[in-house]
């Protein structure tokens, strides 16, 4: 066995050593630990350490946001890379500077300028969207142009030949850039760009005269032309041009993928493809999904550090202890019978908190108990006020966006509902999976894709899926879904343990993406458009 052993290693270190490594540049409006709203900055965080850490070159180019709060900290770790830039649009010369910390394999480089630094989360505030963002990030994707030609990071530039990866419409204009104003001079003859669509239904669309803003060639604004159907004209000079920088990239591209497969098919139908749905078709032969990944060091419930007890698929004990300590904390009744379910997501139509909403009175004549955690749409935050004085034993809304609430709700809910619209990958359904929580989902993109449907039949009555799906988005298919749910929680223990299990034994780890992902850098490079 030792010289089998011997043999297998050096196989592995050969394979290490004949794979092809890639020099990447990710290109993102926010990325964990330093920012995140959502799961692009959950991606954006983790996915460059797990290509990293498969030998690639990996920078992530995002901006330096100073909130003006004890969040900075997080930017305390980078340094000044004393390398300033000048950037022309919006009729002037922006300068902007880069920061830079070398962590865990990955140069995260933060862009500098003052129109990053102000409080509230990367796009804006209270009062609503920032109105420059287009300006914010139009500066961030000529930065991010730049830095690999101009930026010494361990002594050398990243260089012309180089990967990069656009997410969402932020970073939309980098393969425009690429293509008009690079490519015409010869720079980055052999560099290649993928945009990955986090969310479609967010496209940096504004008026038409924002063009000549952008820093672009005037002979390009047929990538960026976006016109309104007539139905959302305004008045009657309105003539619904306008731009659209995502669309540009995915006209300039030359690969672009989604965060699931259902997603990727979804967005080329007239329902999921948000008016781009003819020119998504048009490029189906580069288009393809991955689902993504979960951090496993930071979603593991046998080494979590922000919930009660630790557990694994081998000794669930400690699960009924983290939803105690869940109730305990929230100030509900301590019962550990009860079926616990959870919400964790942004008040946002996308994700279905209306038919929530309209479901809690109902739901809460049965005996369970109902937690929520997010924050968004001013209505919906009221909404969960609300409703905790309505019913003081069983419900809780936690307004507000809490990392560590997020981990103790995904520990200690028995149940996870996430009844979205649409939704591109959803990674709640995988981290409840990941902690023994049953997710009950809308047929939709990435949900339809990762959760099995309990079936107590299959397998000679041993039983197969991991949660339940329910479609139509109804408030009554949701309800009759999350009734069967309970009644398998009270009435079938065997069931539900096998349904956690099976959850628990899910691999939906990066290390499984990365590899997926590999696959279409070598197309983008082999077969280029
Ligand atoms: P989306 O990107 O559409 O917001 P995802 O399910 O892909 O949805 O990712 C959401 C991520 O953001 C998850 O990591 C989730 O736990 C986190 N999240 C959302 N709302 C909150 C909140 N209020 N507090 C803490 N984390 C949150």
């Amino acid at each position: 066995t030792g010289e089998t052993e011997e043999a297998e290693g050096i196989e592995r270190e050969e394979k290490v050593q004949t794979r092809v490594t890639y020099t990447i540049v990710f290109v993102t409006a926010e990325a964990e630990p330093y920012s995140k709203t959502g799961g692009l900055g959950d991606v954006c965080g983790s996915l460059p350490k797990s290509l990293a850490a498969r030998g690639h070159r990996v920078m992530v180019v995002s901006p330096r946001y100073l909130h003006g709060g004890l969040a900075d900290e997080k930017f305390a770790g980078a340094t000044d890379l004393d390398c300033q830039i000048k950037v022309y649009c919006f009729g002037g010369e922006q300068k902007v500077a880069f920061f830079h910390e070398y962590r865990e394999g990955v140069d995260w480089v933060f862009v500098d300028h003052p129109s990053y630094h102000r409080p509230g989360n990367p796009y804006g505030d209270s009062h609503g969207a920032f109105g420059d963002n287009q300006f914010r990030f139009t500066l961030l994707c000529h930065a991010a142009c730049e830095a690999p030609l101009v930026l010494l990071l361990g002594g050398y530039t990243y260089g012309e030949k180089c990967l990069f990866l656009a997410n969402d419409w932020h970073a939309g204009l980098v393969p425009v850039l690429l293509a008009s104003k690079y490519h015409p001079h010869g720079v980055y003859k052999d560099a290649r760009s993928i945009l990955v669509i986090h969310n479609l239904a967010h496209q940096g669309v504004e008026a038409a005269i924002t063009y000549k803003n952008l820093g672009l060639p005037p002979e390009w604004y047929g990538a960026l032309e976006w016109v309104f159907p007539t139905w959302a004209r305004t008045h009657a000079l309105d003539t619904g041009e306008a731009v659209n920088v995502l669309k540009g990239a995915i006209v300039t591209a030359d690969r672009i993928l989604t965060v699931s497969k259902g997603y990727a098919w979804e967005i080329t139908t007239v329902e999921g493809g948000y008016g781009l749905h003819e020119l998504l078709s048009s490029r189906r032969s580069v288009l393809n999904g991955i689902t993504n990944g979960i951090d496993i060091s930071e979603w593991n419930p046998s080494s979590d550090k922000h919930i009660a007890s630790n557990y694994s698929e081998d000794d669930l004990s400690g699960k009924v202890q983290c939803k105690i300590a869940l109730q305990k904390e929230l100030g509900l009744p301590i019962k550990p019978d009860y079926p616990l379910i959870g919400f964790i997501g942004r008040l946002d139509y996308q994700k279905g908190i209306d038919l929530i909403r309209w479901a809690t009175p109902e739901l809460m004549e049965d005996d369970v108990q109902f937690v929520m955690l997010g924050s968004g749409d001013p209505l919906y935050e009221e909404w969960m006020r609300a409703a905790e004085s309505t019913y003081k034993d069983k419900f809780r809304g936690w307004v507000g966006f809490n990392i560590q609430i997020s981990h103790k709700i995904t520990a200690g809910a028995d149940i996870l509902l996430m009844p979205s619209r649409f939704e591109p990958c959803g990674l709640n359904q995988l981290y409840a999976m990941r902690y023994g929580t049953v997710p009950v989902v809308h047929g939709t993109g990435g949900l339809r894709d990762t959760v099995q449907s309990f079936d107590p039949y299959a397998h000679e009555g041993l039983g197969e899926g991991t949660g339940w799906i329910f479609s139509p988005l109804s408030k009554e298919s949701m309800l009759g879904a999350l009734r069967v749910a309970i009644r398998t929680y009270r009435d079938h223990k065997s069931s539900w343990e096998g349904i956690m299990k099976r959850g628990m034994a899910k691999d939906y780890t990066w290390e499984n993406a990365a590899v997926q992902y590999e696959q279409v850098f070598e197309w983008a490079f082999i077969d280029p458009p």
